[in-house]
C-alpha cells in the first residue's frame, strides 16, 4: 500500500503540492492524470524521497512511515520509481545488473522474465545502450519484475512510444500487479489507462487532488480535458 497524509512538497520557497491525500490498498493500480507542469512527477520525486523535493506530511509504505528516510532506505522498503528517461550503464550487462537488484533471484527465472518481458537478446547487452525508445521501457519494466517492489510509481512510463509499444507496456504492467503491490501510474494521455485496470484516478491540477474517481474519469478527461477542473 503507498499512502500519502497531507502531504506538501516544496522547491526553495515555492509550493508545489498542497496537501495531497492519495491511498492505493494492495492490488490496485491508481493513475494521477492532470496537465503539463501541475506537480505530477513532483508527487512521485517526493514519494520515492528525492532530496531536492522539500517535503511535508506523511509517507506509508505498506503502514510504515517512511517519510523520514532516505531515497535509498524506501527503495530497500520496496519502493520503486520508473525512470521517465531511463539512463544507460555502460559496461554493466543487463543479466548481471538484473542478478545485483535482485541476488535472490535464480538464473532460471531471469531467462523467464527476459522472455516474458521480451528482452531477451537484451540481456548480453549493456543497460539501456542503444535501445529504442519502447525497448528501453521493456527493459525498466523487466527490471521490476525482476525487483518485485511493493509500491510502484511510474510517470510517463509511456511517453513517446507507439501505440504497438503501448499496449505492450500495458500489458507487462497489468502482470505485474498482484494483491502484495500497489502501482501508482502517472500520465497526462489516457491511451495506456484504457488497457489497464483502473481502480481510481486522482486530478491534479497546480499541485492539489481536485477530484478523485473510478476510471470513468478518464472519458471525461479524454472528451472534455482538464479545463473543467481548474477553479475559476
Ligand atoms: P508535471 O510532472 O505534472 O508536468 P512537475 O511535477 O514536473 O509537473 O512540475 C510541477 C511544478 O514544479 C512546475 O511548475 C515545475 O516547474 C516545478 N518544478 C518541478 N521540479 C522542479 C525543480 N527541480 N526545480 C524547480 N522547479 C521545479
Ligand atoms: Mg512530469
Amino acid at each position: 500500500m503507498i499512502k500519502t497524509k497531507k502531504l506538501k512538497v516544496s522547491i526553495g520557497d515555492i509550493d508545489i503540492l498542497k496537501d495531497v491525500d492519495i491511498e492505493i490498498p494492495n492490488g490496485e493500480i491508481h493513475a494521477v492524470m492532470g496537465p503539463n507542469g501541475s506537480g505530477k512527477s513532483t508527487l512521485c520525486h517526493a514519494i520515492m524521497g528525492n532530496p531536492i523535493y522539500i517535503s511535508d506530511g506523511d509517507i506509508y509504505l505498506d503502514n510504515e512511515n517512511v517519510s523520514e528516510l532516505p531515497e535509498n532506505e524506501r527503495a530497500d522498503r520496496g519502493l520503486f520509481k520508473s525512470f521517465q528517461y531511463p539512463i544507460g550503464l555502460p559496461g554493466i550487462r543487463l543479466r548481471e545488473f538484473a542478478s545485483y537488484i535482485n541476488p535472490e533471484i535464480s538464473l532460471e527465472e531471469i531467462d523467464k522474465l527476459a522472455e516474458t518481458y521480451n528482452v531477451k537478446e537484451f540481456l548480453s547487452r549493456d543497460v539501456n545502450i542503444d535501445l529504442s525508445g519502447g525497448e528501453k521501457k521493456r527493459s525498466e519494466l523487466f527490471q521490476l519484475a525482476i525487483r518485485k517492489p511493493k509500491g510502484i510509481l511510474l510517470d510517463e512510463i509511456d511517453s513517446g512510444l507507439d501505440i504497438d509499444a503501448v499496449k505492450d507496456v500495458a500489458k507487462f504492467i497489468s502482470s505485474i500487479s498482484n494483491e502484495e503491490n500497489s502501482i501508482l501510474i502517472v500520465t497526462h494521455y489516457s491511451r495506456i489507462l484504457k488497457y489497464l485496470e483502473i481502480s481510481k484516478v486522482h486530478v491534479i491540477v497546480e499541485g492539489k487532488i481536485v477530484l478523485s474517481g473510478d476510471s470513468d474519469l478518464i472519458d471525461k478527461i479524454d472528451s472534455s480535458g482538464y479545463s473543467q477542473f481548474q477553479e475559476s
